[in-house]
């Protein structure tokens, strides 16, 4: 697919626009395939997503034919990779009803390009930080991208998806009325969004005037380009593709391993939250001497212990006490907020019982102690199910490997 000789270019770029064509995501099919090209692409109504990689002649014949499609100018945000890899499988189109799942299309679709923030220049937003008295500076991505690198005094709003944010703004408008406010994401599509979403919000509070909200033009990528040292930024950018993150120049490590708290901040797709799949920082020795490979995100930290997804290598002794902690923490969900979390502590609970019930019928074959029970299942990939030594994570999104034809 890459012309593995010639060094690649891996382009970033959004574009919102008032109802796109329809005829877009063929398009965009299309010149995947003319153009030999591999990424991922996301189009709807409201706009169009990507990182896409191919040589460089490609890239320069894709983002003509991709501009000519939309009205305003489309920011490239262009890498150059020499690793010689294909960041992504394959060339995929997909069609969405959001760009940014925020979940809220149908019920009040907003107007992204009359509706969000004031755009700050990564100079402007630079200075600005330097007065950070009465600022609100908020992180608008996931906590997994925040761990490994974020602006010094940004807010994580604690978000494993991007469906969260209607819920932060809602528990911290008051917080936020009267402040200056300012967002930033990686490349910058998610700001507009979130900031038209909380501009609405303030609106109907009648705190617009009082509360200016800015996003940073163009996400810490453009702000890392603008500022090479890092600036205000401290550790990584983390990217949606094999390459994971795009270190800044102040080398700094952020990001701590969530099992010994050492120094860490790179993402791996065998390492993931049991609960919810989201990526987790594990370093390489802990997860070597992991027999299970388990996790757990900053939002299910606290079933550390007491949910796992394979329950076949504990013994029945284990799962009793899997079983009377998971209850407990099944008494402590309380509240139509945490019936999410209710349902997934009670769908646990019932396995772990059903996989009680299955051993106590299984006929014993001598004495087999859960000491025997551990060491005869070996680790499996929490995604796929597979033994670990043939999907170390790499069915992970964009670790995903080329199918074999
Ligand atoms: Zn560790
Ligand atoms: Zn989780
Ligand atoms: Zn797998």
């Amino acid at each position: 697919m890459l012309d593995s000789d010639a060094e690649t270019v891996v382009v970033l770029f959004y574009c919102y626009q008032d109802s796109c064509a329809a005829s877009l995501a063929a398009e965009q099919r299309l010149l995947g395939a003319e153009l030999g090209l591999c990424g991922r692409v996301l189009v709807a109504a409201e706009g169009i997503n990507g990182t896409v990689q191919g040589d460089a002649a490609a890239i320069a014949v894709y983002e003509a034919a991709v501009q000519k499609s939309f009205s305003s100018q489309i920011d490239w945000k262009r890498s150059i990779d020499k690793s010689n890899t294909a960041l992504f499988p394959d060339f995929v189109v997909k069609e969405v009803n959001e760009l940014v799942g925020f979940g809220l299309q149908g019920s009040e679709p907003l107007d992204v390009v009359a509706e969000s923030g004031t755009r700050l220049s990564p100079q402007e937003f630079h200075s600005l930080l330097e007065n950070p008295d009465e600022l609100r500076l908020i992180d608008v991505r996931n906590t997994f991208e925040y761990d490994v690198g974020h602006f010094d005094g940004a807010i994580d709003p604690g978000m494993t998806h991007t469906a969260q944010w209607p819920r932060f703004v809602k528990n911290n408008i008051q917080d936020l009325k009267g402040r200056t406010v300012m967002l930033y994401c990686t490349g910058g599509i998610r700001c507009e969004k979130a900031s038209a979403f909380l501009r609405r919000r303030l609106k109907e509070d009648g705190a617009e005037v009082s509360t200016p909200v800015y996003q940073l033009e163009g996400g810490i990528h453009r702000y890392l380009e603008a500022f090479p040292d890092g600036g205000r930024f401290r550790g990584a950018n983390f990217v949606f593709d094999k390459r994971a993150q795009m270190r800044s120049g102040d080398g700094t490590v952020i990001g701590r391993c969530s099992e010994c708290l050492g120094p860490w901040d790179a993402h791996h797709g065998g390492r993931v939250c049991t609960v919810c799949r989201a990526l987790v920082l594990v370093c390489d020795d802990c997860d070597a001497s992991s027999e299970h490979g388990e996790y757990w995100c900053p939002e299910h930290s606290n079933l550390r212990g007491s949910y796992f997804h394979f329950l076949d290598r504990f013994s029945e002794k284990e799962l009793q006490a899997q079983a009377q902690s998971l209850q407990l923490l099944l008494d402590k969900e309380v509240g139509t907020h945490r019936k999410n979390r209710r349902n997934t502590l009670r769908k646990k609970l019932l396995q772990v019982q059903d996989r009680l019930e299955h051993l106590q019928l299984e006929p014993k074959h001598g004495e087999t102690t859960a000491e025997d029970a551990e060491v005869s299942v070996p680790r499996r990939c929490r995604a796929c199910e597979k033994p670990y030594c043939q999907c170390p994570g790499v069915c992970w999104g964009f670790w995903k490997e080329i199918a074999q034809e």
